[in-house]
């Protein structure tokens, strides 16, 4: 199985390793490992990276580039940071803010990735013989 280096073009799950990847976000697949691969890539829901990620400081997480990081930091990273001061603020509430700000952050991401990165839906199994030709023909 060949490995490939790969960025999500919009906000979604990828097997247990991924509940959820924020757009721009680079992780490593084994292409065919999951049974959506082909169709993930064709679909241009993962893109292939060719160039170095850059490196969330405050998580594992890797990026295309340090806009979608930025992006990244300020949904994911704003709401802890925000209540790190109060430690007065019980748990469950903590939770729930993050929760709530990481819902709001991947409404907005998604709206964000719409906006900006087109998918290419044509690119069915039946049309993508045609659209290789015509790539090559170019
Ligand atoms: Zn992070």
């Amino acid at each position: 199985m060949a490995k490939k280096l790969v960025w999500a073009a919009r906000p979604f799950g990828y097997g247990d390793d991924y509940p959820m990847l924020d757009v721009g976000q680079v992780i490593e697949i084994e292409v065919g490992r999951q049974p959506n691969d082909e169709k993930l890539l064709r679909l241009g829901l993962l893109r292939e990276v060719d160039s170095k990620p850059v490196q969330c400081g405050r998580c594992p997480a890797q990026f295309l580039n340090d806009g979608h990081l930025n992006r990244h930091g300020r949904n994911r990273h704003r709401v802890s940071a925000a209540v790190s001061g109060r430690q007065e603020m019980p748990e469950a509430d903590l939770q729930t803010a993050e929760a709530l700000g990481n819902l709001r952050a991947l409404e907005a991401a998604d709206e964000f990735a719409e906006k900006t990165i087109p998918l290419d839906l044509s690119k069915t199994k039946a049309s993508q013989g045609e659209s290789k030709r015509a790539r090559a023909s170019r």
